[in-house]
Parts: C-alpha cells; structure tokens; sequence
C-alpha cells in the first residue's frame, strides 16, 4: 500500500537478481529538467528496473513461512530476536516527504523523467508504472502545500488520468543502528538521502542484519562492509550543500556536477577504493561536498 515510484537502480545486481517477471520495465535512458529546462539526456546502457513490488515480495518469501500475529510492546522482551521493519514510523532520524500519483498515461517508455527545481531540496519524477500507468512524484525537504504545488504542475505537463494520489515522510537522516537494535529497511534509515531510493538498501541492511545475528559482530560493522553506509554519507554530504546552497547556486551545482560520478551516486554503489580517482578528477566538487582530505589522500 506504500506509495512507491518501484525504481530500482542497476547496482541491485550486486545484492540479488530480481526475476524477469518482477521486472515491468528495463530503464536505459533519463531526462533530466532544471526548472523544466532540459539539462541532460542519455540513453543506451541499462541503468536498473522499474519493479513490480508486490511480485518481488512474493518472489522473496517463497518457501517462506509467514505467521502473522499481534504483539504488544511490552511484551517483546519475552521473545529472543526482534527485528524492528515498521518504515518510517520507527525511524528517529529527519525525514523528507513524497506525493506521488499513479496516472493512466502512455508512459516513457524504458527511460525515466527527473525535474530538479532551484526552490527544492528534492525532487520530481515521472516513471513508467507498467501497461499504461506511470508514477509522478515529487518529494524533497519541503512542505505537503509546496510539493501538492508542484506535483500539479508535474500532473499539467504529464496530462493523463489521476488514479491515485498518496504520499508518506521518508527517512532521510542516513542510518541510525542504535545500540543494540536490529533493524532493517526504513527504520534503520537504510533509504538513500539525496534519491529516497529505499528497496535496494533495504535488501542491503536487511543482509546486514542478518551477518550480524549470524557472526556476532555489531550491525554497523556489516553497514561499513557492505558499502551502504560510506553511499548514504556521500549523498548526505550532497543534500547539505544543495540545502546551504542559493536557488542560484542550485543550479550551478545540477548544471557542474560530473555526470559520471552523479551516476555512480545516485546507483549507490561508490567504492571506498575510488574515492581516490574521483577526488582527484573532480577536486572543485569534492572540497565542496567537505571531503577535501580525501583528494589529499
Ligand atoms: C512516494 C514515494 C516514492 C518512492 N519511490 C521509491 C522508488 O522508486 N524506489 C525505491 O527504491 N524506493 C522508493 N521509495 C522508498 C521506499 O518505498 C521505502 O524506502 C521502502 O518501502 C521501505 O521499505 P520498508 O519495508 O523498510 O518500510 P515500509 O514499506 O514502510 O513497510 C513497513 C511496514 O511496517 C508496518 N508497520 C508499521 N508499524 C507497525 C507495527 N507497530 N506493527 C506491525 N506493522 C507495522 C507498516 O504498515 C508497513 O507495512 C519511495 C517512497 C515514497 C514515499
């Protein structure tokens, strides 16, 4: 029932291959807008998939045995492993905030749609949501009146039939372990800060609680090893600047940006052993996300 945009970028390789029938559409190509000005457009390599969430889900728990049952708080001492999943509600961290609208439209076909604003930290897409449908969305550090303002404006270019329209706060504070709590998907913070992009981490925090359980070891050891926590900070580092930043200075930073490395932060997959390369390639960027001591090695 969670609104959702179901992209997943092509670094989900790297945890799990998604089934073909849970794919409802292979993404090799974007648009990307400043203030509905087009600044970028790509297309040729596959750059991940638009899933269908609930076939994943049940993809993941075959020959799994769900027992659904009630628990009141007080009484989760009483059980040996506790494992907190409930989203955004139990997360302690900031949060964002997202609209989406599920639109009968001829959607974009194997590509996908982002408008950036210089008045938002955050946000808009347009992604194809399967036969004839597409996800408009927009989310960001802002207000609910701000972004139904603009998703409207979104809803205005796109032109199709509105479904449905839902929105939900997505945790945006990076990860918070906590001492001693398990914890996994969005009440861990395992979401990206910058893209909101939540089921790949998801899955990533998901293996880590499980190596932790498994070799004993804290959660966040497993969050370090497995790349997700060095991923979050960069994109955290992002969405600091573009929050310090003028409407003006947004723009420099879209329009300055290095597109190989937006690519590989926005996929989640940056190595610690590449922060080296990128440092040195793209140094003006670097100082200014506060790394300057890794351009000096
Ligand atoms: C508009 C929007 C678009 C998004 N688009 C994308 C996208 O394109 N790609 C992507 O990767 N991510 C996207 N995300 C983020 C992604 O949806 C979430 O990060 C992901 O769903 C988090 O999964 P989760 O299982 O941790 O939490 P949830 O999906 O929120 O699941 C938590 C579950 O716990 C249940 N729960 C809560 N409290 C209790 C309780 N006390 N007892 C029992 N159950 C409880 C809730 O009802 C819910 O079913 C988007 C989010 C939004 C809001």
């Amino acid at each position: 029932m969670k609104p959702c945009g179901w992209g997943v970028p092509y670094s989900v390789d790297d945890v799990l291959r998604i089934p073909g029938d849970a794919v409802l559409e292979t993404v090799r190509g974007y648009r990307i807008f400043v203030d509905g000005r087009l600044l970028h457009e790509y297309s040729g390599r596959r750059l991940g998939d638009i899933v269908d969430k609930e076939a994943f889900i049940r993809y993941l728990l075959e020959g799994v045995d769900v027992v659904h049952v009630g628990v009141s708080p007080g009484r989760l001492s009483e059980y040996s492993l506790v494992v907190d999943a409930r989203g955004h509600a139990a997360y302690p961290g900031r949060k964002a905030l997202a609209l989406q609208a599920t639109v009968r439209v001829e959607p974009p076909r194997e590509e996908i749609w982002v408008y950036f604003y210089s008045d938002l930290v955050g946000y808009g897409w347009v992604f194809p949501a399967g036969d004839r449908a597409a996800h408009v969305g927009v989310g960001g550090l802002a207000g609910k009146e701000f972004l139904e303002r603009r998703l409207a404006e979104l809803l205005r270019t796109v032109r199709g039939e509105v479904v449905r329209v839902s929105g939900s706060p997505i945790a945006s504070g990076g990860l918070k372990p906590g001492k001693g709590r398990l914890a996994v998907g969005e009440a861990l913070g395992a979401v990206m800060p910058l893209t909101g992009e939540g089921i790949r981490p998801g899955l990533i925090s998901a293996r880590a609680v499980y190596e932790s359980i498994a070799k004993g070891k804290p959660l966040e050891e497993h969050l370090k090893t497995s790349g997700l926590a060095l991923n979050v900070e960069l994109q955290l580092r992002i969405l600091s600047l573009l929050e310090k930043s003028t409407p003006e200075e947004r723009v420099r930073v879209f329009s300055s940006a290095p597109l190989e490395l937006l690519e590989r932060v926005t996929a989640g997959n940056v190595e610690p052993r590449e922060l080296l390369g990128f440092s040195l390639r793209y140094p003006a960027f670097f100082a200014r996300l506060g790394l300057k001591a890794v351009a000096r090695g």
